[in-house]
């Protein structure tokens, strides 16, 4: 017998298709508005990232950041690792913007890759998906590996973009088992495209890992998946305050 935990949490990764599928149909393009500039954060945001250093960042080893800070942005610098932020967030309204290089180079999931892990195990992908034919539930606002995003609304790249995200974390009984999973509501460019998603797990390549229980509140973790990225105006809203 299924525990209703388990079809509570299968309902929302479709069955449908299988995880990756090319033949998948591809969520419809819809022109965002033009940038209309920096979302300044509001007063009780923790600023991530302004533009000007990364004292909010480390390297996964636990050493300084490597990425490259200039002009107002951090860009990954490839083959140094993921960026790790130095305090760890639970419920978190998390804003961020970014920009794929330009002149696009590779196909797929080769161009313009990189992806916002929520507490460093749940990806929202990040990729040029503008005129870039991947699987669907890799593309840009994909929770990687199981949901494709509800629209297209990538700009071209070099363009700045910018996530809007509400992550609940997920809830472990005593037991270990799930009470609650995990779940999304994401902003691309002012468009919605995952609207409360429940995450079925940890995110992966090729494979859909069952919940193991972690810690209330995990660094977030931005990808280096060697192209060269560029990151701005991070900032975050914890929604659950330890008392
Ligand atoms: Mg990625």
């Amino acid at each position: 017998m299924i525990a209703p935990l388990a079809l509570l949490v299968m309902v929302q990764v479709s069955t449908r298709w299988p995880q990756h599928s090319m033949d998948r149909p591809r969520p419809p393009v819809v022109q965002p508005a033009p940038h209309a500039g920096e979302a300044s954060p509001p007063a009780d945001a923790i600023v991530l990232f302004d533009g000007k250093d990364l004292a909010q960042w480390q390297a996964e080893d636990g050493s300084a950041a490597k990425w490259i800070v200039k002009d107002g942005y951090v860009e990954v610098n490839p083959g140094t690792g993921m960026l790790v932020s130095r305090r760890g967030f639970g419920d978190a309204q998390l804003h961020i913007e970014w920009a794929t290089p330009t002149p696009p180079k590779g196909e797929g999931q080769e161009r313009g890759n990189s992806g916002v892990f929520l507490m460093g195990i749940y990806e929202l992908q990040v990729l040029d998906s503008y005129q870039n034919d991947t699987y669907p539930d890799g593309q840009a606002g994909a929770i990687y590996g199981q949901n494709p995003p509800l629209v297209n609304a990538t700009r071209p790249p070099g363009q700045w973009q910018a996530y809007d995200i509400v992550f609940h974390r997920p809830h472990f009984k005593p037991d270990s088992s799930v009470e609650r999973p995990a779940r999304m509501t994401v902003f691309l460019n002012g468009v919605l495209i995952q609207d409360n998603f429940e995450l079925s797990g940890p995110t992966a390549h090729q494979r859909r890992p069952p919940y193991s229980p972690h810690a209330d509140k995990l660094p977030l973790k931005l990808q280096d998946h060697g192209n060269r990225l560029r990151y701005r105006n991070i900032w975050l809203r914890e929604l659950e305050h330890t008392p």
